[in-house]
């Protein structure tokens, strides 16, 4: 395998270190270095104070071959960037020709007077070359110093993105030879993390070492990440499918799909491909199951509508549900959910009927269904499904799971996995 590129990425200004401005630049500088074979290693953000960038400076040049660096190169006398990195390199801030041609265009297509301040912008440090700005009045700087490439680009998001993806990383990329990068990423839905890396632990322990293995879980999903790098994109993605193939006996009937896969469209696909209808019927997700489903494009194809039955009453007299049901066991009770995906079902003329009904929270719970106690049904042409979820004290969570766990269940009957 061929050397690691090794990236180190400082984000400078007060305002990203105290938090009133989310710092967006790192995360999007880290997925497109990560897309093109770069090795991120390190990332920090500093205010605008000279000696905490010298100190990340220091650092991020024993850390990496590649320091990236954002924000304060502004004309004002708070930004720091170009003046601390002259000082760091023991050089003076000089004229800089070209940046300042580019400057005297630009201000003419804008029909603007330029100013001793843009003028002053155009000074960078004697060792640095210039990096155009195509957006902004504050141009790119490319140190060349110790064997290491030093680029500081403006900290407004979209000047730096059109400075990196234009300029910069071909340039990175020339310069470096870096390796390809190749992921797969891997869906499964109905098992905890632990769960399933107990059932895929004799597949892990085969992998190849070149292959990294990485588990992503979110609300009721883990998501498996299979990286490989190298310079033979074709030969790789070959050796992941293989790994893929191998796979399917321990997790196979926990996958539901692969790279931009979904499981709202996932299931929206089998519905169509069967021909067959979908309804919901939601109390304690109020919508939010509709709205999962309703977010795929083309999802009229499959899906006929919800009925938000908050209310017992509705309950009753919406999708059918009998007054001796609800109160005997309750709204939140197997009988009631079974009934209302049935009703539902039954109402909407569906072949398959969602339906979910629990203790959301934070209120509301009592010591026989405390919070989190929620039932999911799925009504379908040979019967009803239902299952009981033991969640948590977390309304937000508790919606997002319940969905996601309904359309789970759902996936499990129409692909008819268990
Ligand atoms: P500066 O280059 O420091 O003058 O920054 C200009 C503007 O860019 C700031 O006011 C911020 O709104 C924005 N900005 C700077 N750094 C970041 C960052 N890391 N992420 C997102 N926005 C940023
Ligand atoms: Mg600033």
């Amino acid at each position: 395998m061929s050397k690691q590129v090794r990236v180190a990425i400082i984000t400078i200004g007060d305002e990203i270190l105290y938090g009133q401005t989310l710092d967006t630049n790192s995360q999007w500088l880290s997925i497109e270095l990560d897309k093109a074979g770069f090795s991120l290693v390190h990332k920090a953000t500093v205010g605008d104070k000279e000696e905490d960038i010298v100190q990340a400076l220091d650092f991020a040049g024993r850390q990496a071959d590649i320091i990236l660096i954002t924000g304060g190169l502004g004309p004002t006398a708070d930004d720091l960037t170009k003046p601390v990195l002259a000082r760091y390199f023991g050089v003076e801030l000089v004229p800089n020709e070209a940046a300042l041609q580019e400057l005297k265009e630009l201000f003419r297509q804008i029909k603007r007077e330029l100013t001793d301040i843009n003028i002053a912008q155009t000074h960078l440090p004697a060792n640095a070359s210039h990096i155009t700005n195509r957006l902004g009045t504050a141009p790119g700087i490319w140190i060349e110093e110790n064997g290491k490439v030093y680029v500081s680009m403006p900290g407004v998001p979209h000047e730096m993105k059109a400075m990196m993806s234009e300029q910069v990383l071909p340039r990175l990329k020339e310069k470096f030879h870096v390796p390809e990068v190749v992921h797969k990423m891997i869906k499964t839905i109905g098992i905890g993390e632990s769960w399933l890396a107990e059932k895929i632990a004799p597949w892990e322990q085969q992998l190849p070492k070149e292959i990294k293995l990485a588990y992503l879980p979110s609300p009721g999903q883990v998501k498996l990440r299979l990286t490989m790098s190298g310079h033979d994109p074709d030969a790789m993605r070959r050796a992941i499918d293989e790994q893929v193939q191998r796979l399917q006996p321990y997790a196979g009937k926990y996958i539901y799909g692969y790279d931009q896969d979904e499981i709202e469209q996932v299931i929206g696909d089998l519905l169509r491909k069967q021909q067959q209808t979908l309804a919901t019927a939601e109390s304690c997700t109020g919508g939010y199951l509709a709205h999962l489903i309703t977010s795929v494009a083309g999802s009229s194809d499959y899906y006929r509508g919800s009925i938000i039955a908050y209310a017992n009453e509705i309950k009753e007299k919406e999708l059918g549900v009998s007054a001796v049901t609800l109160q005997k066991h309750g709204a939140v009770s197997e009988e009631t959910v079974k009934a209302m995906a049935e009703g539902v079902k039954r109402r909407l003329g569906t072949d398959y009927g969602l339906a979910t009904s629990g203790i959301a929270g934070p209120g509301g719970g009592t010591p026989d269904k405390p919070v989190g106690t929620i039932w999911i049904a799925v009504a379908h042409p040979h019967g009803t499904a239902t299952k009981l979820l033991n969640l948590f004290k977390n309304r937000e969570v508790n919606i997002r799971l319940t969905a996601i766990f309904t359309l789970g269940l759902l996936w499990r009957i129409l692909t008819r996995k268990d």
